[in-house]
């Protein structure tokens, strides 16, 4: 047999690197801006046409490249950044790979413009990517400035299933917005700008606090950041961390710089959030912006090719200095909650010489006697433990899972009490209902009792069943907002006093992708001015439901950010599936609400009339049952 092993041509190889390192617009850009970086500019300007799939170029006054090294720079494995492997080991620059320019030229048009400080002519440098042909390159002399523009034309035009692939305008220029704001970040002494056509952004070099605020400049101020800074042997940090009470429900801002990188780290993520417990609400996180530096040998970023994933030698090490550091912080800023003497005092009113006090006064049922009540039917034991039949008359039960006024009319008794002034076991008296719900009795009910404020305790007859009051609420919904939308039976309503909510580019940019479908939920936004929108139209019979956080929500889901760690999984969500999931985590009850008896038992009956009521759609588990055998071993 003759041999049949081939090298694959360049062009080939390019394209198949390409794959890894430039899967949208923005990752071009991040490329760009980190050799910009590395040649040391102290100025880099970004101007996108078509979210850059007609054009990306990249401005900066760095060193340059002579002649030779601006023609080398495109071949494959070319890099003036690392020259034998033990260098591999002390790197201080973003790229290494020599990988980044050759991948974006097999994809696209590239022309380059670049002159060194020390010659009087540039040189340009025009390829056009690799076409079967083979990559067609020019080179001449041409006068610039110094420094280094490279233009990135036409991306994808010769790999049509990827720029297929390619979402909506809005959404990559959503993504070169995150990715923009991450640099930014990061190269707090650099001035950037960016001019996507629509927007244009222009940051001062400057400290990372004022780059914080000239970033976030409409939902985060200065005065909500606390700093932090702590230097040992293994790692110095730098950084801020918000106050406490800044805390945020939604989209917190959370950056994990290592050497000049923005990075995903998931442990440290945890080391930072654990300095909180117990100073927060458990559905808020706090915002962070902390800088590591560590020596170059101890870490590992070469284990993905985008190089925004770490791996630290002293992983273990590290995590105590960080919440050290982290709680020194809270604790001197004093940025744990007190009591504020200065409101909501009690009022004390001195007795006056004369006056007699009035003793206090107590109501109560002298007739009451708690052991007098009929004692309730047991559940029949006929049933069988499947729970599908015992329920399956619930299906007629006439729950209306959205609750059948708006927000604004909420009662203040819709409040969740403190947990701490809780019972074990409490439920409301039947006829109380806290949240609205309009229930009606079947028969014949099995007995619910909320156990911790968070779970509904039931039987099947035979099997005990526990159910995550939260969880399952939320799958009724769930299932409920993604029907009436399929269906088109969604109706929204105007609101007399609407809420305003400021968005910034990369959400206007998610806004107009998304408007329809919001629409098709019920939510009508008008354009105020400036970054104001006002809230007019809500879904109606919304309930519980905080429009204008499920708004935002919704509209930040949209930019695939996977620095957000990946809460959602959102990935294999739809649009509207992750929309209804978003609505429908919002209206739920929460883990913490009371509900009443027949509260409950509604929430039981249309849970289970659910072709599959196990599992949320994130794939939790909404109830678990304990068979007599299982609570046999218990005991
Ligand atoms: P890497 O950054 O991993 O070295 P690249 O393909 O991104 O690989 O770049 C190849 C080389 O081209 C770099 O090592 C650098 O010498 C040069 N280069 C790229 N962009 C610039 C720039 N903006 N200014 C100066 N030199 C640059
Ligand atoms: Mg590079």
């Amino acid at each position: 047999m003759s041999d049949i092993i081939r090298l694959l041509p360049d062009s080939v190889a390019n394209k198949i690197a390409a794959g890894e390192v430039v899967q949208r617009p923005a990752s071009v850009i991040k490329e760009l801006v980190e050799n910009s970086i590395d040649a040391g500019a102290s100025e880099v300007h970004i101007e996108v046409k078509d979210a850059g799939k007609t054009l990306i170029r990249v401005v900066d006054n760095g060193k340059g490249m002579s002649p030779t090294d601006a023609r080398m720079a495109f071949e494959r494995h070319a890099t003036s950044k690392i020259r034998n492997a033990e260098d591999l080991f002390t790197l201080h620059s973003m790229g290494f790979r020599g990988e980044a320019l050759p991948s974006i030229c097999a994809i696209s048009e590239v022309e380059v413009k670049t002159r060194t400080e020390g010659d009087t002519m540039g040189t340009r440098v025009e390829i056009v990517g690799a076409t079967d042909a083979g990559q067609k390159v020019s080179q001449e002399p041409c006068i610039c400035d110094k420094g280094t523009i490279i233009s990135v034309k036409k991306l994808f035009f010769n790999v049509p299933a990827r720029r297929k692939f390619l979402k909506s305008d809005n959404v990559e220029l959503s993504n070169i917005m995150r990715e923009f704001e991450r640099m930014a970040l990061v190269n707090n002494s650099v001035r950037m700008s960016i001019d996507t056509g629509s927007k244009r952004i222009d940051l001062r070099a400057g400290t990372l606090k004022q780059r914080i605020e000239d970033i976030w400049k409409n939902t985060l101020n200065g005065d909500q950041l606390l700093p932090v800074e702590v230097e040992t042997s293994l790692v110095k940090i730098e950084g801020f961390v918000s106050r406490p009470e800044f805390a945020r429900r939604r989209n917190p801002l959370q950056y994990l710089i290592v050497n000049g990188r923005v990075m995903r780290h998931p442990y440290f993520h945890k080391a930072v959030l654990s300095c909180y417990e117990h100073l927060i609400a458990t559905d808020t996180q706090p915002c962070y912006f902390l800088k590591f530096t560590v020596d170059p040998a101890s870490i590992d970023v070469n284990i993905s090719p985008t190089k925004n994933e770490i791996k630290f030698e002293y992983e273990q090490q590290i995590w105590p200095i960080i919440a050290s550091a982290v709680k020194t912080t809270l604790g001197k800023f004093a940025a744990v909650p007190s009591i504020d003497f200065s409101i909501d005092a009690i009022p004390l009113h001195p007795l006056r010489d004369g006056e007699t006090p009035e003793a206090p006064h107590i109501d109560s049922h002298p007739e009451y006697n708690p052991f007098s009540q009929p004692p309730r039917k047991p559940a029949s034991n006929n049933i069988g433990s499947n729970w599908d039949k015992l329920y399956a008359g619930f299906e007629k039960s006439n729950f209306n899972p959205i609750p059948a006024h708006n927000s604004a009319e909420q009662t203040p008794s819709a409040e969740p009490a403190p947990m701490e002034t809780q019972q074990p076991v409490e439920t409301l008296q039947p006829e109380e209902t806290l949240f609205g719900l309009d229930v009606q009795a079947a028969d014949p009910i099995p007995v619910c009792m909320q156990i911790a404020s968070k779970y509904i305790v039931t039987s099947s007859g035979i099997d005990l069943m526990i159910i995550d009051q939260h969880r399952a609420h939320l799958k009724i919904l769930y299932e409920e907002y993604l029907r009436m939308s399929v269906n088109a039976e969604t109706v929204s309503q105007r609101v007399m006093f609407p809420d305003t909510i400021t968005l910034d580019s990369s959400q206007q940019a998610a806004l107009q992708e998304v408007e329809s479908d919001l629409e098709g939920f019920g939510f009508m936004l008008e354009y105020e001015s400036g970054n104001e929108w006002s809230i007019c139209g809500i879904p109606t019979g919304s309930g519980k439901l905080d429009a204008k956080d499920v708004v935002l929500r919704i509209l930040d889901s949209v930019t695939d950010d996977s620095a957000n760690y990946g809460k959602d999984a959102a990935a294999s969500f739809s649009v509207r599936e992750r929309m209804a999931l978003i609505m429908a985590r919002s209206a739920a009850v929460r883990r913490g609400d009371r509900l009443s008896v027949k509260e409950m038992e509604s929430i039981v009956a249309q849970l289970f009339s659910l072709p599959d009521p196990s599992l949320t759609p994130n794939g939790n588990p909404v109830f678990h049952i304990l068979t007599p055998d299982a609570i046999s071993r218990l005991l």
